[in-house]
């Protein structure tokens, strides 16, 4: 299949680049092995939207998370993605801390971060009564924001998918190689690509791609980071997003409030060797739990209703890498997309979009479609909302999820998107169903019924998020005829 620019990789990065080039008159085709967007770390991630401090002045992550930060409220906004801003704390217990703290207060204010200070104990326990007492002072970030990573990646797709990018799913990259004319060659899993311009976005896979691409070798180091999350019944014991002192292995463990109200605990930080293992282990949860005491000493396992994890694209040098792929043309990447990453995203995106275009000469395109947000979540309506909905369409009627009140009609909604949901999981992203106290245990039949439907397939070819992951194995009638059960 030929295409003139092919993009590798589905993640919030690449997504936000696929939307920028989808204003230029180029056609764009994004392919990642994930089934559904959003399956790498952009899934699994804190969702924090980072005010800027942490990452040192001069560096690509300091630029561009906070040129990044300051795109959010209105990019949300645009494209109906949940955002708040409730600020943060980053914690500190005694001198040495206190000195750590004063330097990061010392780097926000060089990277450009609104209203960053030091704080002292008092206005602490007066802001955030839950804190450890023992606490001694933190740097406040009053622009430390929230919001939902998946759903920014579906939306970002969305609207790429609507000014004519194509997304393939399922198409696992296993080799990448220039031909003598300067054409690229992508070989996936469905069959070889061939395109003028390559863009590698493969997160813990960019180095792999980046390496069939260049002679100056990368490394990636696949860093997990493990979470709970808690039932949105547990209250909220801090408004604002706590951390502590960060680490070498990364910011720390933190205890914050979700952007849609959940309690969340974690990640751990260990260097795993497989980039695809993202299990819970005995260990990391326990590691997450004991110093998230620290910050709320209250902390408890009680109201977990799952524990997830995600991997981090460390890459060695520790900065972003984005750009033009040294010592070969038409071919752009970007590498190393840990924290800051889901912040800096949008930023990365116009820069690197505004290169390849001026580099490849693309024109603006004249019928440029501005974004169709969602409608409002039926949870989210008022009573009059709610009535005016069912009257518009009454599988606003009709409640699919009940610990998420999640309708009918924003599940069918969900599977028409223009990159729509194919799975339960991917149904479950896009409207939150499956998401509360009973992860699913409900409404997991319902919603399954529905993809048949919409998708006009057998129930039995229904899976939770593609490949083998089928929740039925065949019919009653089936089995019956095999002798495996009876009238
Ligand atoms: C535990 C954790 C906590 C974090 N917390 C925050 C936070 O609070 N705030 C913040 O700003 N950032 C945070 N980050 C960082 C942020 O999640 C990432 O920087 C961001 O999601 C990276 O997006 P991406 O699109 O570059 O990578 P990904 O989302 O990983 O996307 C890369 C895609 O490439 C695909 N791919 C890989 N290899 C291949 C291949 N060979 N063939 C085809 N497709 C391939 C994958 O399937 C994947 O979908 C966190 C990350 C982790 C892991």
């Amino acid at each position: 299949m030929y295409t003139e620019i092919l993009l590798i990789g589905a993640g919030v990065t690449g997504c936000a680049l696929a939307r920028v080039l989808s204003r230029y008159d180029v056609q764009v085709t994004v392919i990642d092995r994930g089934t559904d967007v959003a399956e790498g770390a952009s899934k699994a991630n804190s969702g924090i939207v980072h005010a800027g401090f942490d990452a040192h002045p001069g560096t690509m992550k300091a630029k561009l998370n906070v040129e990044g930060a300051n795109m959010y409220p209105a990019l949300c906004k645009e494209l109906g993605v949940p955002y708040g801003q409730p600020g943060a704390l980053v914690i500190g217990f005694d001198e040495d801390d206190r000195k750590t703290l004063e330097n990061l207060v010392q780097q926000g204010i060089e990277n450009g971060v609104p209203g960053v200070r030091l704080i002292e104990r008092e206005e602490i326990l007066a802001m955030e009564p839950n804190t450890n007492p023992a606490v001694l002072c933190a740097l406040y970030a009053p622009t430390s924001g929230l919001t939902s990573p998946y759903e920014m990646t579906f939306a970002l797709a969305d609207h790429a998918a609507l000014n004519g990018v194509t997304f393939r799913m399922n198409e696992d990259v296993t080799n990448v190689w220039q031909d003598e004319t300067g054409l690229w060659h992508v070989q996936a899993t469905s069959g070889e690509y061939t395109c003028k311009v390559v863009i590698n976005c493969a997160g813990v896979g960019s180095a792999f791609i980046h390496n069939m691409m260049s002679d100056d070798k990368r490394e990636i180091i696949n860093r997990r980071g493990q979470y709970y999350l808690m039932d949105r019944v547990t209250p909220l014991p801090f408004t604002m997003t706590m951390f502590q002192c960060p680490t070498k292995m990364g910011k720390g463990v933190l205890v914050s409030p979700t952007v849609h109200g959940n309690v969340l605990l974690g990640p751990s930080a260990e260097d795993i060797p497989d980039a695809m293992d993202v299990s819970t282990t005995a260990d990391g949860l326990a590691f997450v739990l004991e110093k998230s005491k620290l910050t709320w000493p209250a902390a408890s396992p009680r109201g977990t209703i799952t524990n997830f994890s995600g991997i981090r694209a460390h890459e060695a040098k520790g900065d972003f890498i984005i750009g033009a792929v040294s010592g070969r043309t038409n071919a752009y990447e970007t590498v190393g997309i840990e924290s800051p990453g889901l912040s800096s995203a949008p930023a990365i995106a116009e820069m690197l979009g505004k290169q390849i275009a001026q580099e490849q000469g693309l024109a603006k395109k004249a019928d440029y479609q501005p974004a169709k947000p969602l409608p409002k979540p039926f949870h989210a309506m008022n009573n009059e909302e709610r009535a005016a909905a069912v009257a518009a369409d009454p599988l606003y009627g009709k409640l699919v999820c009940r610990c998420e009140v999640v309708t009918e009609a924003e599940i069918r909604a969900a599977i028409r998107r223009p990159v729509g949901a194919h799975t339960i999981d991917g149904v479950k992203r896009r409207t939150r169903a499956g998401m509360g106290r009973c992860q699913g245990g409900f409404c997991s039949p319902r919603v399954a019924e529905i993809i048949a439907e919409e998708l006009g397939i057998p129930m039995t070819e229904v899976t939770k998020c593609g490949g083998e992951s089928r929740l039925l194995t065949g019919t009653i009638q089936e089995a019956m005829k095999e002798g495996c059960c009876h009238e």
